[in-house]
């Protein structure tokens, strides 16, 4: 399987430019999304990662079902972090001028300090996005910054989103993911929230937000609970674009959006459409299915 890291930015220009021609709406969003990805691919070349692991070494983790970030030893240059830290938050005040000012001294705080930054890497490593965005709240970063937690939280793993996707690729080098067989990420742990069914034979593939690691996944089974009964597992799409689906899961009540690009065609990027396609989790949320990131808090 090829490794779609880094993407071209030409055909993501491309397709955010048709996205947005369906629908004007997502302009603003994608001027995010572009300017962060910039700054994201920037720095690629200043990043040096190397995997010390073994290639059996990652083949038992895999088989253990542990994410590699779980355990191995991965050191982030603390100043570069925090280097990546400041440019993101400048471009997202420049693409969304309503965004507030203190998002420009961001990076100053305490968290990012010398010797704080390792400390908060080595927690991250094990948060989920939810789990980060509660980790913020507990710290009052919120209260001391003026930046809301759903943006912090943002910063944060977007400015490790070039450090794990490079560390992704090393470590793909070394052994590819077909042993990995879960919902979540076998590299950084993130539950996959979107798939493909890919061009060539229409497999579906899972996909990391975080590290855009991508492992095959049975179409048969459900991801998030391993359900295998067929009559619990069905799909739907809204009339008109059979090739953005919804897979549900009766039994554990999840969802994945999932991109059928055989039926398109076209090999797209996996990051543009899980904006473009909000519209799915709307419906998806209102039949009553949960996001697969979502904690269960009743039932
Ligand atoms: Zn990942
Ligand atoms: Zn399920």
């Amino acid at each position: 399987m090829e490794c779609h890291y880094p993407p071209s930015m030409e055909s993501i220009n491309r397709e955010i430019e048709a996205h947005i021609h369906k629908n004007k709406e997502l302009a603003q969003i994608f001027e995010v999304y572009k300017k962060v990805l910039t700054v994201q691919l920037n720095y690629l070349d200043s990043i040096n990662i190397s995997v010390d692991l073994s290639e059996d070494e990652i083949k038992d983790y895999f088989r253990n079902g542990q994410y590699l970030m779980s355990r191995q030893k991965f050191d982030i240059n603390g100043n570069l972090y925090k280097k990546i830290i400041f440019s993101l938050c400048k471009a997202i005040k420049e693409a969304s001028p309503g965004a507030p000012d203190s998002l420009h001294q961001l990076s100053d705080a305490e968290e990012f300090k010398d010797g704080n930054i390792e400390k908060l890497l080595d927690k991250v490593k094990l948060f989920s996005k939810r789990e980060l965005e509660e980790f913020i709240i507990d710290r009052e970063m919120e209260r001391r910054t003026g930046v809301s937690g759903e943006i912090i939280a943002f910063v944060i793993f977007s400015a490790l989103s070039p450090f794990y996707s490079l560390n992704m690729k090393e470590t793909r080098k070394k052994v590819d993911f077909s042993i990995w067989r879960r919902g979540y990420c076998p590299i950084c742990g993130q539950t996959a929230v979107i798939a493909k069914h890919r061009i060539e034979d229409g497999a579906r593939v899972l996909h990391c937000w975080l590290c855009h690691a991508e492992w095959v996944y049975p179409r048969l089974e459900c991801p998030y609970c391993d359900n295998k009964e067929q009559k619990q597992l069905r799909f739907f799409y809204v009339p008109g674009d059979k090739s953005r689906q919804v897979h549900v899961c009766e039994k554990c009540k999840k969802y994945l959006k999932t991109i059928d690009m055989k039926i398109m065609q076209k090999n797209v990027s996996l990051d543009v459409e899980a904006i473009a396609t909000g519209y799915l989790d709307i419906v998806a949320k209102r039949e009553g299915y949960r996001a697969p990131d979502e904690t269960v808090l009743l039932n």
